[in-house]
């Protein structure tokens, strides 16, 4: 039988095609060298097979399949990555989760839900709404991923202070193995039983499996957020500000701080005036919230920044939090509204307190050596430290230059950022793009371990070739 109609023959009707459409459509995600793809129309992509799996069961069939015929396996979510993750190359099998999007129980008395690796973000919050819960995940992505996506590119929420990144939610994970078996791991809210498995798949990129379901922990649905604002002429206050709210307790579930130039790009339609701003969001549950305020005004006073309208400038963030999704779409897409030869970046690295001011300095350094602009933004403030967010733009004479000078550029940023003690991802993940700086990234010695643990889970090398590793 030929190699395809076996395929077809083991999975659920219909689940696997070879339409050429299907498959360009399912073969990108929305990393700049991919979006660019809408420019050249002309590059070859051919993969093999399109499987849109209706079962656990499905991709069970689906990887015994190719690993028995070394056919490389291509995971994907919604395909709203930015470093090349979901990428397929010629002659791969591409398994479309998002054909699995059930929410499949909400159990009301532990508030937790269980749901398809495939569930689009919007769609679950939708769910969940009716019970009074939310994940708290909110991705500025959140209507273009999914929950596989999330945990398998160790995502982090525009709530993450108050929530968690997406590790803190996963109590409950349905995995299969690149041959075919099927790992349930149960929800519990923790576990001593050995190495946290869940967690070993937080980040894995669909290399190490293909996730099917997740048991996801929410927390009761904020109705209002109340908000607090302030400015500094600089940004370094405003990261001081971040870190003794957090040390100070005063738990915050939002907190955003801009540079400059960012604050330009956030705020003009506001007319504030220039410098730095930061917000700090509550839901209207927590207790205790003009104490909090006020602490953080006390806060704010020490570090010299000034009170803003809270209401004003947190209300304007929420209400645009995800227009980037499309201006990033009119900028790198078919639009190209910039005209070619203009392309748009971003690079979200995280350190230890001590190192943000100097990873902020160096990093926007770098990163204007090649660009014609850069801005940035704390958004995940930890105990030990912070995540910043640069976006950049270049411009070249044309495409092909400007893809060039995008490369450099980033590059330069990434050998900034691991000088000075950083590391390079806080929650894009890794994909083709980062991959040659896993070494410098884990050292010599984690760069092995995550090998053994490859090659121990996937013999045959047949999850995500190329991605994550170098
Ligand atoms: C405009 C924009 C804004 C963004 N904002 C954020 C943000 O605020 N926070 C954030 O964390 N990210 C953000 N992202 C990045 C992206 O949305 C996230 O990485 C998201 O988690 C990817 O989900 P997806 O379903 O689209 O995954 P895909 O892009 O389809 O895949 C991402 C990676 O995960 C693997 N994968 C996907 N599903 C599975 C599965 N079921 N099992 C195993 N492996 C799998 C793929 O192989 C690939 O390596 C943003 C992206 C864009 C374009």
């Amino acid at each position: 039988m030929d190699p395809l109609d076996s395929l077809a023959s083991r999975l659920s009707p219909g689940a696997a095609t070879t339409d050429p459409g299907s498959l360009a459509e399912a073969s990108w995600d929305m990393s700049p060298a991919a979006m660019l793809r809408w420019s050249r129309p002309g590059e070859p992509v051919r993969p093999l097979v399109l499987v849109r799996p209706a079962s656990t069961e499905d991709v069970s069939e689906a990887l015994r399949w190719a690993e028995e015929t070394g056919t490389p396996v291509v995971t994907r979510g919604l395909g709203s990555g930015v470093c090349g993750g979901a990428v397929a190359g010629t002659g791969s099998l591409v398994l479309d989760v998002s054909s699995m999007g059930s929410v499949l129980a909400v159990d009301d008395a532990s508030g937790v839900v269980e749901v398809q690796a495939g569930c689009r973000g919007t769609e679950l919050e939708a769910a969940l709404a009716p019970h009074g819960l939310t994940t708290g995940h909110y991705p500025q992505s959140i209507a273009l991923s999914s929950v596989g996506g999330w945990i398998a590119a160790a995502g982090a929420g525009q709530a993450s202070a108050g929530f968690g990144p997406v590790e803190d939610l996963v109590v409950g994970l349905t995995a299969v193995l690149a041959d075919g078996t099927v790992v349930r791991l149960r929800p519990a809210p923790r576990s001593a039983a050995g190495p946290n498995l869940r967690r070993l798949l937080v980040g894995s990129e669909g290399t190490l499996a293909v996730i099917t379901e997740a048991v996801l922990a929410c927390a009761p649905l904020p109705t209002a957020w109340s908000w607090s604002a302030f400015s500094a002429g600089s940004f370094g206050p405003l990261v001081d500000l971040a870190r003794q709210a957090v040390w100070g307790g005063v738990g915050a579930t939002i907190v955003r701080g801009w540079d400059e130039a960012d604050t330009a790009l956030a705020f003009a339609s506001l007319g504030h005036p220039g410098g730095a701003v930061a917000i700090f969001g509550f839901p209207d549950l927590v207790p205790g919230l003009e104490g909090r305020r006020e602490a953080l005004e006390g806060l704010a006073a020490g570090v010299g920044a000034s009170t803003l309208d809270g209401g004003t400038y947190g209300g304007h963030w929420w209400e645009h939090r995800n227009d980037v999704s499309e201006t990033y779409r009119l900028i790198m897409g078919p639009d190209r509204i910039f005209g070619p030869g203009v392309m748009v970046d971003s690079i979200e690295v995280a350190g230890l307190w001590r190192d943000v001011p100097a990873l902020y300095d160096r990093i926007r350094e770098a990163l204007l050596g090649g660009a014609e602009a850069a801005t940035c933004h704390l958004s995940h403030p930890y105990r030990s430290g912070a995540s910043l967010y640069f976006s950049f733009l270049v411009h070249g004479a044309d495409e092909y230059d400007a893809e060039h000078r995008l490369g450099e550029t980033w590059r330069a940023a990434v050998r900034a950022c691991h000088e000075v003690g950083g590391t390079m991802t806080h929650h894009h993940g890794v994909g083709t793009l980062k991959a040659p700086f896993m070494g410098e990234e884990l050292g010599a010695g984690g760069l092995e371990m995550l090998r053994r643990i490859k090659a121990a889970l996937d013999p045959a090398g047949v999850l995500n070739p190329g991605k994550l590793l170098p």
